[in-house]
């Protein structure tokens, strides 16, 4: 069984970008909910849950037609948000080292990413997740619909913003835009280039 995991700041520590209420019911309804499907889906194959919830989204094709669908929504909705979770923090800070290099040279500036990542999430129709992965050792903007995975494409994501209406309808209604350009302010790039250091070769 998979667990849903802790938060590691309170729900109300990334106010006034994302509020409270918005967080809890982010986490402890949303995230939950795709997390009890993906336990559920997954109750009549003991063998898939050994590994880890990565690895059944990497090697989704090969899964069995009846649950691959439900592994790659559910499973994709669990995996989403624990990084989700993780690559935001009350204490943000400004990328840093061998990623803050990449992004300049693949980029140009951290301003022109932002602008090109800011544009793949607020473009998305409808739901889905804008991406920063890595792709044959290079790094990527990319978006993906409903809660699909870059992983399911050999690509590694390394940070995720979620583009649900869920993640921000409370406080901005409509107004992606608005929530997009907040949540730059509670990145984790510590954490981001964590990630970036593990998985460049
Ligand atoms: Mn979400």
């Amino acid at each position: 069984m998979y667990i849903l995991p802790k938060l590691d700041y309170p729900y109300d520590a990334l106010e006034p970008y994302i509020d409270k209420e918005t967080m809890l019911i982010h986490h402890t309804k949303h995230h939950k909910t795709y997390l009890d499907n993906l336990n559920d889906t997954l109750s009549q194959y003991p063998d898939f849950q050994m590994t880890d919830a990565e690895s059944l989204l990497k090697n989704s094709t090969t899964l069995p037609e009846n649950i691959k669908l439900k592994v790659i929504n559910n499973g994709g909705g669990y995996v989403n948000h624990n990084l989700y979770w993780k690559t935001l923090s009350p204490n943000s800070s400004n990328p840093v080292g061998m990623l803050l290099k990449t992004l300049e040279s693949t980029y140009g500036s951290i301003d022109i990413f932002k602008e090109k990542f800011s544009n793949a999430a607020l473009t998305l129709f409808g739901s889905g997740w804008g991406w920063l992965v890595i792709n044959s050792n290079k790094l990527e903007i990319i978006s993906t619909s409903n809660q699909n995975n870059p992983i399911s494409e050999g690509k590694t994501p390394i940070l995720g913003i979620d583009v649900w209406e869920h993640a921000y309808y409370l406080k901005y209604q409509n107004k992606r835009v608005d929530y997009i350009n907040a949540w730059w302010n509670i990145v984790d790039w510590k954490y981001v280039a964590s990630l970036f250091e593990k998985h460049m070769l």
